[in-house]
């Protein structure tokens, strides 16, 4: 196969990003005419692999092993490696998620391959693929075109692409083993870090209600939970809301802080400063409300209310909460 796509397991489903690779490689398969195949792995994999084999995909490679039955990064490396020395791929794209940022830098290392990482586009060029990436906080685009022989590896940042884009399909799946034993598996992971019990994960959260520093003071942030609980979304927020100590850092959207791209992004009294728009500007539905005409949040904005957020959010939180009962 020409291109190997490697999935995620998030909790018995495909990560999200995993399906954002998947129209990633979608787009580079059919630019260039190139085969495509899914890697799953991992306790999950029978699941995992009856979802992947509904897309567009090629084929399923499952691989079920003792060692991959939690996740360590020497296992994952080592498994990524052996299929790709296998299937013998020219381009393996990941998902750019935190799990890749752990074990993909080996898997680059052990081959000695480079791992070009966090791109938002690819496209092709006189028969080349093109990787598009962010430089300086975004304020400039850089196109790389790898040379060299194979295989290289590809990680696209969290709604590059859209999810929804991803084409449906019927893949075989075919099962496929490694050679791992316990002398190679030398660290152990914990549980994935969350930060409360039913703590946030704004990456696959629909509705997401952001403030800005337009929130005024921390004694305004009960109007924001109020609204975010009343739509059933998550609260999250531009920097300074964080650097204020208002909220969180997990809160925070934007090039330090998470990529999202829910269903619904309310933006309220945030200016649109590209370090914050890099981290949302994927999102299906940007709702804005500024009290600055100018603001250029707008120019993304699918809708935009000029007002004053402390004026709107109890009123709209109330007509919401009265359209629920
Ligand atoms: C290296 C670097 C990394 C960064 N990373 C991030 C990042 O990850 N995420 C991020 O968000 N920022 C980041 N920033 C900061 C970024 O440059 C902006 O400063 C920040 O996004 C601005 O946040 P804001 O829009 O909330 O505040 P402001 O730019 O101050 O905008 C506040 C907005 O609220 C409006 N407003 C005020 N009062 C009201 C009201 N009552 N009703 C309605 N509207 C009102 C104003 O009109 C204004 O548009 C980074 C900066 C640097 C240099």
């Amino acid at each position: 196969m020409d291109i190997l796509i490697v999935l995620e397991d998030n909790n018995g489903k495909i990560h999200r990003m995993g399906l954002e690779s998947i129209a990633a490689a979608q787009k580079l398969a059919n630019g260039m005419s190139l085969s495509m195949g899914a890697l799953v792995m991992g306790a999950n994999g029978n699941v995992l692999a009856e979802e992947a084999s509904k897309y567009n995909v090629g084929e399923v490679l499952k691989i079920n092993n003792e060692h991959l039955s939690s996740y360590s990064s020497d296992g994952y490396a080592e498994t990524v490696k052996q299929v790709i020395e296998r299937e013998n791929p020219t381009y393996v794209i990941f998902g750019h998620t935190y799990q890749v940022r752990d074990y993909a830098p080996k898997v680059s290392a052990k081959l000695m391959k480079p791992f070009l990482v966090d791109n938002v586009d690819v496209s092709t060029n006189e028969g080349n693929a093109v990787f598009t990436k962010q430089m300086f906080n975004a304020k400039l685009f850089s196109d790389v075109t790898p040379t060299g022989d194979g295989p290289y590896l590809i990680s696209f940042q969290s709604a590059a692409f859209s999810s929804e884009k991803a084409d449906l399909g019927s893949a075989a799946v075919r099962n496929c083993t490694v050679n791992l034993d316990v002398s190679m598996i030398r660290t152990e992971s914990e549980e994935p870090f969350q930060e409360e019990a039913g703590g946030i994960d704004l990456t696959s959260a629909d509705i997401i209600v952001s403030i800005g520093r337009g929130i005024g003071k921390e004694e305004n942030i009960p109007l924001a939970v109020e609204l975010s609980k009343a739509l059933g979304g998550e609260l999250a927020a531009s920097r300074p809301v964080v650097d204020s100590g208002w909220l969180p850092s997990a809160h925070q959207i934007g090039s330090s802080g998470q990529s999202v791209s829910p269903k619904l992004y309310l933006a309220l009294g945030i200016s649109g400063a590209i370090q914050h728009v890099v981290g949302m500007k994927g999102s299906k539905n940007i709702v804005t409300i500024n009290k600055d005409p100018d603001a250029p949040i707008f120019e993304i904005s699918d809708y935009g209310v000029v007002g004053d957020i402390l004026e709107i959010i109890p009123k709209l939180t109330e007509e919401i909460q009265a359209l629920k009962n």
